[in-house]
């Protein structure tokens, strides 16, 4: 059992858990109605009132948001207070298409901070930490949530954000850092430059990372943390819900407790809408019920993933999700089959000699769906002979084919020679999207 945030929410029984998000939603679902005229046109339509909805059993009967909705009304009309009563505004990275704005009361912060906070609490932070933040700041959500939790648990927070790999190490090493904020695939690029530095993991202090912002495997979680001497936590989070936060991993590591007092989760299948019960993989669905400026209903997160209420063994009640496999919109369908980039990163990392630096082409010849893996070999491996070099190939289609079901064509690339990535990575190049 471990430190807590907030014991009272952390540990809530399910009963006070559920009541307390009856209540909450029951006062968003009427706020939202009479200030924003989106809601409410939509609910009418649904044939649904406010006063239908008085308890978490409820939530099913109120319409879906989508992120084509906030385009739709860019950039302020899903906003549910006054322009005058919002403190910040961030937007997405835009990662998937037009970017959206979202907006914050002085509140909305104080339950960011908050959540951010319980996630830097359950990876062993206290107030005598060096926190490290090198997610990008700015309209990325990323480097100012991370940043307010730490400051509000009274951390010594270093504000580094993104790029400059060699400065950030040398921070790092210098500042003494204890926990750290990256993206997992940054991670893996300081990680090979501080060994191309003659950096070792006793040179430096940090105890525990936080990744997130992407999805990132098992197998990786096991590089990172033997490359850095380090603990690695998955954190998640999205800009539309409240920005990282919104799930954080505990000392166990199966699977992120999710914020469920500030934002209750639904896992539906993305085809028909239906919600699904616990156990089952399908669509993450949110609603967030304390929010004041920018409180959505039922937002489909279009990111994949399975809801637990499993016993956990650091004493938190509060739901878990387990690691996100992606996002629909970057499944690939490859011969009729869907396959996920994090599971072609699980095949590759299985294999020895193999490097979490790669990249998926994805073609269409001749009618064909092709598939082609290029993937760095270690500087090691690939000054052996070219024997061995076969043999991982092969060791990496076999291992491929047995995790996603269709053969693949790998192909195996110097070291250092696929790019590297400061903030969120881009595995997949698709070129059928241009052929369509
Ligand atoms: P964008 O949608 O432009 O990428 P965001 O920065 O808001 O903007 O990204 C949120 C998305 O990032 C989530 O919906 C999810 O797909 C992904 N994500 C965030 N954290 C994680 C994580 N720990 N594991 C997997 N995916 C994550
Ligand atoms: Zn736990």
């Amino acid at each position: 059992m471990g430190n807590y945030y907030d014991k009272a929410m952390e540990c809530a029984t399910l009963y006070e858990m559920e009541s307390l998000q009856s209540f909450r939603l029951s006062q968003t679902v009427r706020r939202v109605y009479e200030n924003v005229p989106f809601y409410r046109d939509r609910m009418i339509e649904q044939g649904v009132t406010p006063d239908d909805i008085k308890s978490v059993a409820d939530l099913h009967k109120l319409p879906f948001v989508m992120k084509q909705d906030l385009r739709d009304t860019y950039p302020y009309g899903l906003f549910a207070v006054p322009l005058e009563d919002v403190v910040r505004l961030h937007a997405s990275s835009g990662t998937t298409g037009k970017q959206i704005v979202v907006g914050y009361t002085r509140n909305d912060l104080e339950i960011w901070n908050d959540c951010a906070a319980r996630a830097l609490v359950a990876a062993g932070g206290t107030k005598a930490d060096f926190m490290h933040v090198s997610y990008g700041y700015g309209l990325f959500t990323g480097g100012l949530g991370v940043h307010g939790g730490a400051e509000k648990l009274g951390m010594t927070v270093i504000p580094v954000s993104t790029g400059n790999t060699a400065r950030q190490i040398n921070i790092f090493k210098d500042f003494g850092s204890t926990l750290i904020c990256w993206t997992p695939s940054y991670a893996m690029f300081i990680a090979e430059t501080m060994r191309d530095m003659g950096i070792t993991k006793d040179q430096i202090k940090l105890k525990a990372g936080l990744f997130g912002a992407e999805p990132w495997t098992q197998e990786m979680r096991v590089t990172l943390e033997e490359m850095l001497g380090l603990k690695a936590y998955d954190i998640y989070g999205l800009t539309e819900i409240i920005g990282p936060g919104v799930s954080f991993e505990c000392e166990e590591q199966t699977g992120m407790h999710i914020c469920e007092d500030h934002f209750i989760p639904e896992i539906i299948d993305p085809d028909t809408g239906k919600v699904l019960p616990l156990g089952e993989q399908g669509e993450l669905v949110f609603t967030c019920i304390s929010k004041e400026a920018f409180p959505l209903l039922r937002y489909r997160t279009r990111d994949i993933a399975v809801l637990s209420r499993e016993k956990c063994s650091c004493g938190r009640t509060l739901i878990k999700m387990l690691k996100p496999k992606g996002r629909t919109d970057d499944m690939l369908i490859i011969r009729g089959v869907n396959v996920f980039p994090s599971q072609i990163e699980t095949a590759l990392l299985s294999v020895a000699g193999s490097e979490p630096f790669y990249h998926i082409n994805v073609d269409r010849i001749n009618n064909n769906d092709t598939l082609e893996i290029e993937v760095e070999v270690s500087e090691a491996m690939f000054s052996d002979t070219i024997k061995s070099m076969e043999d991982i190939e092969n060791a990496i289609r076999v291992a491929v084919e047995s995790v996603i079901g269709i053969g693949a064509k790998i192909t195996m690339c110097e070291p250092k020679t696929l790019k590297r990535f400061e903030g969120k990575a881009a595995h997949v190049t698709d070129r059928r999207k241009l052929l369509d």
